[in-house]
Order: structure tokens, then sequence, then C-alpha cells
């Protein structure tokens, strides 16, 4: 089921989520679920606070680019990029390495808007899956900036609080237009389903 999207200036994206102590069935059908928001929003990463959710699980899936990293070893092992996608992930710790690297960043939450971050190039990140099992990831180039970003969103940061100083202004003046905007398709949206709702029962 394709679950709504949680917008900017949304409560639960600023949450500092709850770590997963037990993977229930709920936690299964939510992964299904988000891993079929994240396709049909041509997504490359969703995490649970932004479908309302503030437990520490994020969903990845970045195989429409193979070629997107340069090496990729799964518990200590090279693996295939798209034997390995789509990725669900619990309770993560992330390491960054010293070399860091700026590429743009959108985000499903905050649609129209993309921007510079700079983060580390190569990551190693630790998590569990849905079955308890303890995986070790390092890797870099679109992979490690999708962990990053989506761990970030299971601390309440977003990539906006990640662009320089100097972009800061032009971006946080593009996402107050924004705001508005949506909050104009959204009232719009909700007077035409009023309509609908009238029509119907005339
Ligand atoms: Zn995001």
């Amino acid at each position: 089921m394709v679950l709504p999207i949680v917008r900017y200036p949304a409560q639960v994206l600023r949450a500092k989520c709850r770590p997963v102590l037990e993977v229930t069935e709920r936690h299964r059908k939510l992964a299904v679920d988000m891993i079929e928001t994240m396709k049909d929003a041509h997504g490359v990463g969703l995490a649970a606070p932004q479908v309302a959710v503030d437990e520490q699980m994020a969903v990845i899936d970045c195989s429409h680019d193979p070629e997107c990293v340069t090496y990729l070893r799964v518990n200590g092992e090279d693996r295939k990029l798209l034997e390995f996608m789509p990725i669900v992930f619990l309770n993560p710790k992330i390491e960054g390495g010293k070399l860091k690297e700026a590429g743009e960043e959108g985000c499903l939450s905050i649609p129209e808007l993309r921007a510079k971050v700079t983060r580390p190039e190569g990551i190693k990140v630790m998590y569990q899956t849905l079955d308890g099992e303890e995986v070790t990831v390092e890797t870099d180039g679109l992979l490690a900036r999708a962990f990053q970003h989506e761990i970030d969103h299971l601390n309440g940061v977003l990539f906006i609080d990640r662009v320089s100083a100097a972009a800061k202004v032009g971006v946080m003046r593009r996402l107050k237009w924004l705001v508005i905007e949506w909050a104009a398709d959204d009232a719009k949206a909700a007077e035409r389903a009023k309509r609908q709702q009238a029509n119907a029962k005339a």
C-alpha cells in the first residue's frame, strides 16, 4: 500500500526516532509499504518518520544506477549492488570517512527543492535487518549518501540543515514559498474532495 508522505514542516520530521526493540508483523508490513511508497514517488530512500512513524527504520533502493558506488562490502565481503537492493534497515550506527564530497540532494518530504550537501564520501554503517541479523555495510557514492540522508531523518535532521551557510538563506527563502504553495494545494484538494462528497450525496 502506498502511504501518504509527510511534508516539511511536519513535527514528526524533527523527532528523534525510537529504536526498534522487537520486530513485529507491523514492522514487516510497514517495510513493504515503505518500499512501495518510495518506488511510487521515484525516491532513492525513505525513512519511517516520513510516513509519520517515529521509529528507527528506513529503506533504500538505488538499483536504478548500478554504477553509483565504486565498492560495496557487506559483512566484509564484496557484493554486487543489484543483489543487495532494496535495503530495509533498523537501528543504524554510522561512521563517516575523512574525505568529504559535495553532492546535490532532494527529499520526498521537501519536494521541488534540491541543494548541495557536503558529506563523507565513504561510510561504514551497522544495522539490524527485519530478521534480527546484524549487518555491516561499507560503501561510497550514492548509496553512502542515501544512508547518511536516511539516518539523519531518524535523528530529526533534514538535508536543508546541512547546506552551506552561504546557500542557506536562498534555500530557506525558497522553502518558505514552497510551504505556502503546498498549503494552497492542500486547501484546493480538500475543497475538491468536499465538493465531490456533496455531489455524491445529491
Ligand atoms: Zn529525505
